[in-house]
């Protein structure tokens, strides 16, 4: 068993970030972010973004607004950065209060600064194969990491289970596209024999959002295994009184894998550096 260390491959994307960045001075790619609320893992996820932006020489501006804002405010605020050419990305924070419609505020990002990939437009691209389509920075990362860690894709059956806007359907359209060639099944809450067609698999994406769900008797021996999973589950040992573990049963699982990610330090990392390569390759754009 071979563990696929998205710390160390996370390091890597960041330094060749860092770099081309460094190469666009007097310009400083921007990333703008934008939060709504004051949801705690929200607020971690911003935090955590923005002090990678400034480790690999970036600016990240934040604005937040309280979880009333109407949608008209919240608008006016995203056409005034698409307008602003000192800013070349744009995201969002996810999960946004039920009143704010979140396909319509995802599509009120200029396309040409939808570094979160979750624009209609970005969404098309990738599917028809387009270059320079923003691809959403989770499935991103999940790629990145098995191209990086030099896991094997073409021809190989990937099964993705979860069928979500911002993982697993983007993950399915990223793994089918050439270049990785998989052959690709989705999973989801209805379908029938999840296990056995888990059990198939060369390549397990698992973003389900359930602690430890995907279990041994589901995993071909042999098989790559991506734990997308964060889910907190309580631990009286901690001071948090919680511990985060992924969606697969890691112990059990890892012994029959080639190679599998852990949970932390697996997908997580990765999703903060392609956020900051995606954020780049707008601001490379920008300049021509
Ligand atoms: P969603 O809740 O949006 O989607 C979960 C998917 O899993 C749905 O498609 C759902 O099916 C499917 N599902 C739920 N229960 C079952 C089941 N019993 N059997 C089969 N499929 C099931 O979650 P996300 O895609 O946003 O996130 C998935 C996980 O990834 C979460 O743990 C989240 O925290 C994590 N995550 C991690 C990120 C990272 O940076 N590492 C970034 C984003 C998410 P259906 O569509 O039928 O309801």
């Amino acid at each position: 068993m071979r563990l696929i260390d998205g710390n160390a491959i996370a390091q890597q994307v960041l330094s060749e970030v860092r770099e081309r960045a460094a190469r666009l001075a007097p310009t400083v790619p921007h990333v703008a972010f934008v939060r709504v609320g004051e949801d705690p893992a929200s607020v971690s996820y911003v935090a955590k973004k923005q002090k990678t932006a400034a480790e690999v020489g970036m600016k990240a501006s934040l604005t937040v607004f309280p979880s009333d804002v109407t949608k008209a405010e919240l608008f006016a605020h995203l056409d005034a950065l698409n307008a602003d050419p000192s800013v070349h990305g744009i995201l969002i924070q996810a999960p946004l209060p039920k009143h704010l419609p979140e396909t319509e505020v995802f599509n009120r990002v200029a396309p040409s600064k939808d570094v979160d990939g979750f624009g209609t437009q970005s969404i098309g691209r990738l599917v028809q194969e387009l270059p320079g389509a923003f691809a959403a920075c989770t499935p991103a990362g999940v790629v990145e990491l098995l191209r990086r860690s030099g896991v094997e894709t073409a021809g190989r059956h990937a099964v993705v289970v979860g069928r979500s806007l911002i993982v697993g359907k983007p993950a399915a359209a990223l793994l089918l596209a050439k270049g990785c060639d998989c052959t690709v099944t989705v999973a989801h809450s209805k379908t029938r024999d999840l296990a056995a067609i888990v059990r198939q698999a060369d390549i397990v994406v698992a973003a389900i959002g359930r602690p430890r769900f995907i279990t041994a008797d589901m995993v071909k021996p042999g098989a790559v295994v991506i734990d997308v999973g964060i889910n907190r589950v309580p631990d009286a040992t901690k001071k948090t009184g919680f511990r985060i573990v992924g969606d697969v049963d890691f112990d059990a699982v890892a012994p029959k894998c080639e190679a599998i990610t852990p949970v932390p330090g697996g997908v997580g990392p990765m999703t903060v550096a392609m956020l900051m390569m995606n954020t780049l390759t707008a601001c490379e754009r920008a300049r021509g």
